[in-house]
């Protein structure tokens, strides 16, 4: 197995993401956010995608659709919820397919909540996913077309993953979402480090993207709703998973 990954900013703060595998010579993009630094990318790396694989239908993860489809003749395979709003798309998928890369299956999970139809791509035996505006590093997607519960159970499916998945996500929001979460989980010891790493890393230039599973679920207040210390801080201890994950939410829309 020998996955690459090139990943690379694009507008203001959206990454594109090229995928390779060195043994097939296998490439796909997850999502095309921007013609220019897309095909810099390309050129930079060598590797041609053959696909596009499409998180959600946004403008900022679409926009370079018909342009790439044009120069390289590639597929796009995107939400079959979302099809009608995605430039030039010629395959759906929804939750429980799978799509090749390099001879191995991509799970397609349903994560609805940002949008009503966004999907995440689970490289299973890579342990990586590309989960679009659903999970963010210490955030998670603003809900545009979706009530609270229906993001609470996307995000739960991702916080099932093994622990050492990387997530890539569609955007670099990570000091801006540490900062709110710092005020719901002030006495977090492994927020508060993340934090001042996030701060030296953006000091630097640097993307603070890849994460994991498991360092979002030690410091990601839209994945700990269980926390006790969060619950306290909501004044929310008796509450459901999902109504604290609703008020964290809420919270965070009004920051
Ligand atoms: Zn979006
Ligand atoms: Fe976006």
């Amino acid at each position: 197995m020998a996955i690459q990954i090139d990943q690379f900013m694009c507008r203001t703060d959206n990454f594109g993401v090229l995928v390779h595998d060195r043994d097939s010579g296998d490439t796909i993009l997850i999502d095309a956010p921007e013609a220019t630094p897309i095909l810099a990318a390309i050129e930079r790396t060598g590797w041609t995608p053959r696909a596009i694989f499409t998180t959600h239908h946004h403008p900022d993860h679409v926009e370079a659709n018909l342009l790439l489809k044009q120069r390289y003749g590639l597929e796009i395979i995107g939400p079959a919820g979302e099809a009608s709003k995605i430039p030039g798309i010629d395959r759906t998928v929804k939750g429980g397919d799978s799509v090749d890369f390099g001879g191995r299956k991509v799970a397609v999970i349903d994560t609805p909540g940002h949008t009503a139809g966004h999907i995440t791509f689970h490289f299973a035996d890579d342990k990586v996913a590309f989960a679009g505006d659903t999970l963010f590093a210490i955030g998670c997607g603003r809900l545009l077309e979706c009530k609270p519960p229906v993001m609470f159970e996307s995000l739960k499916k991702l916080a099932a993953l093994p622990g050492d998945t990387r997530v890539y996500c569609g955007h670099e929001y990570t000091q801006a979402n540490a900062k709110f979460a710092l005020t719901v989980d002030p006495e977090n010891a492994a927020l508060k480090a993340r934090a001042a790493r996030v701060d030296a890393a953006r000091a630097e230039g640097k993307a603070t993207l890849p994460t994991t599973i498991a360092e979002e679920l030690a410091t990601n207040p839209f994945l700990r709703w269980g926390d006790p210390a969060i619950r306290k801080t909501l004044g929310m201890e008796g509450a459901s998973d999902a109504d604290v994950f609703a008020e964290v939410r809420k919270r965070k829309d009004v920051f």
